[in-house]
């Protein structure tokens, strides 16, 4: 298992049953624009997944993906479901910006584990446990995530490879894109609702 001990102090992370929201604590770590997701973002999500993120392409609705190898299509035209969901249900709540699926940046890592507990296929991420420590779901200075935010101000964020199961994707997709949108729209309401280790989880917009 990898460490996280480059992680631990500077992310705080959020975590749901599908999803863990990690954000950096300091501002100026999100200060890179979109156009260079090459840069500091590149490196933010091989740090936190400790993969190397070799491979680009571009959904057929326009959204970024930086992967570990070749996405699927099936990925792919889930990754764009999960947005077209996420923007449909902003819409209903008057939330306007990043709205487009250009907007998004996803990186696709290698999973650290293929099966839940219960043997059900569920390809997630290990990332450093922070507040959830010797809570319900630390595994022992991790938890386990589907999804988790990269940068907030570039929106990028990243789920684990699957094989199968495409609407789990599209649900990762939409979880994690929900803490983006309501940074981007609603700023009181993603500080409510960025962390679930004080409860709360998704969908957070109805
Ligand atoms: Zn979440």
């Amino acid at each position: 298992m990898k460490t996280f001990v480059k992680n631990r102090s500077s992310f705080s992370i959020a975590l749901c049953f599908v999803c863990v929201a990690t954000f950096a604590a300091a501002p100026e770590f999100f200060a890179q624009r979109r156009t260079n997701a090459g840069g500091r973002v590149l490196r933010a999500a091989e740090n936190i997944s400790g993969d190397r993120f070799e491979y680009q392409a571009v959904t057929p609705r326009g959204a970024r993906i930086l992967s570990v190898s070749r996405p699927h299509a099936e990925t792919l035209r889930a990754i764009d479901e999960g947005l077209t969901q996420l923007f449909a249900v902003a819409r209903k709540n008057n939330y306007r910006s990043r709205t487009n699926h250009s907007d998004y940046t996803i990186f696709i890592a290698r999973p650290d584990r293929t099966q839940n507990r219960q043997g059900g296929y569920s390809p997630d991420i290990a990332v450093g446990a922070a507040q959830y420590a010797g809570g319900r779901y630390d595994q022992g200075g991790y938890v386990y995530a589907a999804g988790m935010v990269v940068a907030l101000e570039t929106c990028a964020f990243m789920i684990a490879e699957h094989n199968q199961n495409w609407s789990r994707v599209s649900d990762a997709v939409r979880f994690e894109g929900e803490h983006l949108v309501l940074y981007h729209n609603d700023p009181a309401r993603f500080q409510a609702t960025r962390d679930h280790s004080r409860g709360g989880g998704h969908p957070i917009m109805k």
